[in-house]
């Protein structure tokens, strides 16, 4: 009888050590509460979306994953012992906190390594968007990442950028179908157009300078000659795109455009997020750009940050029903 109750109390200590060993941590929890408040306040400020609960978040650590918000499917196939309620940023949230083995399940049926990463993605027949990421404590052991000074701030603005691509499901969407086009294809991500074409030397004369084109209108404070500076790398763009984009390159039109208008946006959001963590404008922006080598993250926070001082509320169109594109949404800025 003893030994039963021994026992009992065994598995119940076990049980319990290992829930509170895997729940989110104070500093994590704070951290997160934080990155929640600034993600609400540039989707209602800056990206002017109307209020909305969070996506599942699938966030983790070196020992832990915490699925935030899940689908009431996954919650109900829970063991319920290990949910925990926590307010992030005003919302209540349920999370479901687990030990892992190093790999993470996604809401999509795939798995990944529990290291440096952030993305977000669609799933449930593309009605629905997650995202994860690995939470700080990953993120501090990069050796890239070991002199950041604001690295915090930094891996705040990665999830604000993560967070406004769950606002991408029909963009995602239609890169699905185009990637089960190409057949000779690597890498399908948002540095296809550098990976595929930064060989080639007129090319990438052309692309450089169509940024250094964007980064002068971009810094341009007059609004007459930002709007004029702003319509020469409107043609330089569509200049590049009608050289080099034909034959069998044609579809490369449409790919960097969808990749330019995500990366674009999401680095603006990034932007204004480091902002709103209370950096000033040009600290942010050398915060979210870093060394500005990758084409598309590049030229898309540039463009955006022309199109935003150009043209207010342009989020309605940009945020609307029908995909819009970059270039579409900077011809309206230009006009
Ligand atoms: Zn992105």
């Amino acid at each position: 009888m003893v030994r039963t109750i021994i026992l009992v109390a065994a598995i119940f200590a076990l049980a319990f050590a290992s829930i509170a060993q895997c729940e989110p941590k104070a500093d994590e929890t704070k951290w997160l509460d934080g990155t929640v408040r600034v993600w609400r306040s540039v989707r209602v400020d800056s990206l002017k979306l109307a209020p909305a609960r969070l996506p599942w978040l699938v966030l983790f650590d070196e020992k832990c994953v915490h699925n935030i918000n899940p689908d009431v499917k996954f919650a109900d196939q829970q063991d319920k012992t290990d949910r925990s309620y926590r307010v992030l940023g005003g919302e209540r949230v349920a999370i479901f906190s687990t030990e892992h083995s190093g790999q993470i399940k996604l809401p999509d049926g795939q798995t990944i390594p529990a290291q440096l990463i952030s993305f977000a993605a669609n799933y449930d027949g593309d009605k629905r968007s997650f995202f994860t990421a690995a939470l700080p404590s990953i993120w501090a052991k990069a050796d890239h990442l070991k002199a950041e000074q604001n690295l915090k701030t930094l891996v705040r603005s990665v999830y604000v950028h993560e967070l406004t691509h769950t606002y991408h499901r029909n963009f995602f969407a239609r890169l699905s179908v185009i990637e089960k086009g190409l057949k000779d294809v690597e890498n399908f991500d948002d540095d296809i157009i550098q990976n595929t074409f930064g060989k080639n030397e007129e090319f990438r004369d052309v692309y450089v300078n169509e940024i250094a084109l964007a980064i002068k209108a971009e810094q341009e404070p007059d609004k007459a000659k930002k709007r004029l500076a702003a319509k020469l790398v409107l043609n330089a763009i569509k200049q590049r795109r009608a050289k080099f984009y034909i034959v069998e390159n044609e579809k490369f039109a449409e790919i960097e455009d969808i990749f330019l208008t995500m990366e674009g946006v999401a680095n603006w959001a990034a932007y204004r997020a480091a902002i709103a963590d209370g950096m000033t404008a040009e600290s942010a922006s050398r915060l979210i750009r870093r060394s500005g080598k990758y084409w598309s993250q590049e030229e898309g926070i540039s463009l955006f940050l022309i199109i935003d001082s150009l043209m207010p509320n342009w989020q309605k169109i940009g945020f609307g029903k029908q995909r819009v594109s970059i270039v579409d949404l900077l011809e309206r800025a230009t006009r």
